[in-house]
């Protein structure tokens, strides 16, 4: 399969900031990636609802581009040319709508998985993003800087170590920390979402009475992350901490009725939550 099509997915705005995602491609993961564990007869009819197969899953991989405020920032930079064969275009997606890898002025991570890591080098090893300062939460990078969590990761995820070590060396010089609730521009806070990784965060952008939550993968998917947000996904490193954490950012999307950004929700990751008996639905106007 060659690379999904360079496009604008969504947008909307926020004041005077815009807020779009761009596709990095997809990814294609074996059903057992999130759904090891589940139980399947209840499983079996959330997926059937939702018209996605057991077996195979292929989600999309959505960047946030932020424009505003004279910057032009990214939540994540994508899989580069390492990781998988169907993703790693974001910088095709950005010329699509005439962002140049030079106008990035920051990049922010909610983490140091391959699909939204990797793509800070190119085949060469250089810095895509050569203008931009980069920003990470400061446990983040402190559990994948550290030298022994190759050893003590496991090792379905030990690849995952030495690709963010080795990334993170490479910007070492130009990164700044964050931490839980700190305005990291005007109007975007972060929130800390741990689980999924250790240190994972999402961002809350708020201009007025409109929020926005970029979640990252702390909202995974459309299916089971929220008919069933307190399973727990082989996915999340602390599966418990996870499903936790998705809890408490669904019950706020649908309290603080904030537009959802998520990095592998459909359709350009951007939509709704809506509160549904004990469960939650993914709402899109598409
Ligand atoms: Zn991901």
């Amino acid at each position: 399969m060659g690379l999904a099509p360079a496009r604008v997915w969504a947008e909307l705005a926020l004041g005077n900031a815009k807020v779009s995602t761009v596709s990095d491609g997809s990814l294609l993961l074996p059903g057992d990636f999130i759904f090891q564990h589940m139980p399947e007869v209840e499983l079996a009819k959330v997926l059937q609802e939702a018209g996605v197969p057991r077996d195979r899953l292929a989600p999309e991989c959505n960047v946030t581009l932020y424009q505003g405020g004279g910057n032009t920032v990214l939540f994540d930079v994508g899989s580069g040319p390492d990781f998988m064969p169907t993703a790693g275009n974001v910088t095709e997606s950005l010329d699509a709508i005439g962002v140049a890898p030079d106008d990035i002025t920051h990049v922010v991570f909610t983490h140091a998985h391959p699909d939204h890591i990797w793509g800070l080098l190119d085949d060469f090893d250089d810095p895509v993003f050569a203008n931009a300062t980069y920003m990470i939460g400061s446990d983040e990078w402190d559990y994948w800087w550290n030298p022994n969590t190759v050893d003590t990761i496991g090792e379905a995820r030990a690849a995952f170590a030495v690709g963010a070590k080795r990334r993170l060396e490479a910007i070492e010089d130009q990164i700044e920390r964050f931490d839980d609730g700190q305005e990291i521009f005007p109007g975007i806070a972060a929130v800390a979402s741990y689980g999924h990784t250790p240190g994972h965060m999402s961002f809350e952008i708020r201009s007025g009475s409109t929020s926005a939550l970029i979640a990252g993968d702390a909202i995974g998917n459309h299916h089971v992350a929220f008919h069933k947000p307190g399973w727990l996904s082989a996915s999340d490193q602390d599966p418990a901490l996870a499903a936790k954490t998705r809890a408490q950012l669904c019950d706020r999307l649908v309290t603080d009725d904030m537009t959802l950004i998520g990095f592998h929700l459909p359709n350009g990751g951007i939509g709704r939550t809506e509160k549904a008996s004990d469960s939650y639905r993914f709402i899109q106007d598409i």
